[in-house]
């Protein structure tokens, strides 16, 4: 690909489970020189279907930590960095991406969606967003002033989270495939190449192995369109 040769910079990855699995594993390949895990979960046997960097000896341990483990075996002269809290404020989530280059939300609730989606916005720095239920997946990735970001699509968060992997399970290999798109539109970003997910919503139906790259316009209202300082109508 015609990628920069500019160095790369660093990563924060919002969520430890199957996604934020997947994106690590792909993102250890890259010369990423520092990696952010946030994420206060513990390993539980439930989740071993589908996050791929757990094994049964790490029951009980935190997610971030492990995966720190395993992505610093691969990258012993690179930082990475492990926040055993949960980001679900736009401040908090703030506070640490804007030491990075890039943020992805891997996380697994609308309550995080929305703020790293707030976040992004208030302090203008680009997200990938991506998310995986069932059999469905979809992804979108932000950058305020330019593209669409989730307000635009959805308004805000709906009342109750509704389906979760909890209630509805999800598939693993669904989950991996998000996941490793998810660290493709950060390889774009970070290379400033390509065509990231800017104003296209790509939705993914496992079961009819269907794939759809929705087009999105941006709500010229919304907050991510506003110059900063400036007031929404
Ligand atoms: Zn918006």
């Amino acid at each position: 690909m015609s990628a920069s040769t500019a160095p790369l910079d660093g990563v924060l990855l919002i969520g430890a489970g199957g996604l934020g699995c997947a994106v690590a594993l792909a993102l250890a390949g890259l010369p990423i020189t520092r990696l952010v895990i946030a994420d206060d979960d513990r390993i539980a046997l439930s989740n071993l279907h589908r996050q791929i960097l757990f094994t049964m000896r790490d029951l009980g341990a935190f997610k971030s930590d492990t995966i720190a483990m395993r992505w610093g075996a691969q990258r012993p002269d690179w930082s990475v960095t492990t926040l055993r809290a949960r980001l679900d404020t736009p401040e908090a989530i703030a506070e640490v991406a804007r030491h990075q280059a890039v943020t992805i939300d891997a996380s697994d609730n609308f309550a995080t969606r929305f703020a790293a989606n707030d976040a992004a916005i208030r302090h203008r720095f680009p997200l990938v967003h991506g998310a995986a239920i069932g059999l469905t997946g979809q992804l979108l990735t932000i950058d305020p002033g330019r593209s669409a970001c989730l307000r635009c699509l959805f308004g805000g968060p709906p009342e109750a989270e509704g389906t979760t992997c909890q209630n509805a399970g999800v598939l693993g290999s669904l989950v991996g495939e998000v996941g490793w798109l998810m660290a493709l539109e950060a390889v774009k970003l970070l290379y400033r190449t390509g065509r990231p997910l800017w104003n296209r919503l790509l939705t993914i139906d496992a079961l009819r192995g269907r794939r759809r790259a929705v087009p999105l316009r941006p709500d010229s209202h919304c907050a991510c369109q506003l110059q900063p300082g400036s007031d929404p109508p």
